[in-house]
């Protein structure tokens, strides 16, 4: 399930008084938003690493940046634009 179903399913049994809902209530919010905070986190990890691999093929030379949408001067200069420090370090790794 994902988290737009796994949320309908608690909505539901809270709409349901199924049991373990209205008691502990508190402890089922709680427990929910530690799996969104696990979702999410996963989904941001990958989403690093398939930029990672966007950068190690030079993609950021293809201005505007596809990360974070700069197209200004200094372009390459990480103190100016924080991506270029990423692509320094990651075009043509692993080619
Ligand atoms: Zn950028």
């Amino acid at each position: 399930m994902n988290i737009v179903e796994r949320l309908r399913a608690h909505q539901k049994k809270a709409q349901h008084g199924i049991s373990g809902y209205g008691k502990n209530l508190y402890e089922n919010v709680n427990e929910f938003c530690a799996e969104i905070y696990a979702d999410t986190g996963l989904a941001a990890d990958r989403i690093d690493a398939l930029e990672d691999e966007l950068f190690k093929i030079g993609r950021m030379e293809d201005s505007p940046c596809f990360v974070c949408g700069y197209n200004g001067p200094n372009y390459y200069q990480p103190s100016t634009h924080p991506c270029a420090e990423r692509h320094h370090a990651l075009k043509g790794k692993d080619q």
